[in-house]
């Protein structure tokens, strides 16, 4: 009987890790890393950005809009039209990965922080 017991449990773990990995795919596969949005890891990152004034510089003039920097930003933040009408991009959900950033065909943006600004003036 005990042994029953042990056995359904392992069951039922087993189960439920599959759809909970199963869930995971679909998320990514279709929302992409939309769990950005729950880790502690990029609310954290979230407040650093706003104490260091982290920010994505743009240049109207070169942006093709060809909407690559969009795709790759984890947080969902519209930078494309941002960029093309050269306004700077300053959001909290911004973690600083520099994924739009590298992307850019055009080298439109820049990452920057205050301290970066500092450096460069000094
Ligand atoms: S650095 Fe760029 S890609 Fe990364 S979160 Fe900030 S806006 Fe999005
Ligand atoms: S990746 Fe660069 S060129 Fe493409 S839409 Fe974004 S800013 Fe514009």
């Amino acid at each position: 009987m005990g042994n029953f017991h042990l056995i359904s449990q392992i069951e039922n773990y087993k189960y439920l890790s599959t759809e909970l990995l199963m869930m995971m795919f679909f998320w990514v596969a279709f929302i992409g890393r939309g769990y950005c949005y729950y880790c502690p890891l990029g609310t954290v990152l979230s407040l650093l950005s706003k104490f260091s004034g982290q920010r994505i510089i743009t240049n109207q003039s070169e942006c093709i809009k060809c909407n690559r920097c969009n795709i790759a930003c984890p947080r969902s933040i519209d930078i494309k039209s941002r960029a093309q009408n050269g306004k700077t991009v300053i959001n909290l959900r911004c973690v600083g990965c520099g994924h739009c950033v590298d992307i850019c065909p055009t080298k439109t943006l820049k990452y920057t922080t205050k301290f970066l600004n500092w450096v460069q003036e000094n």
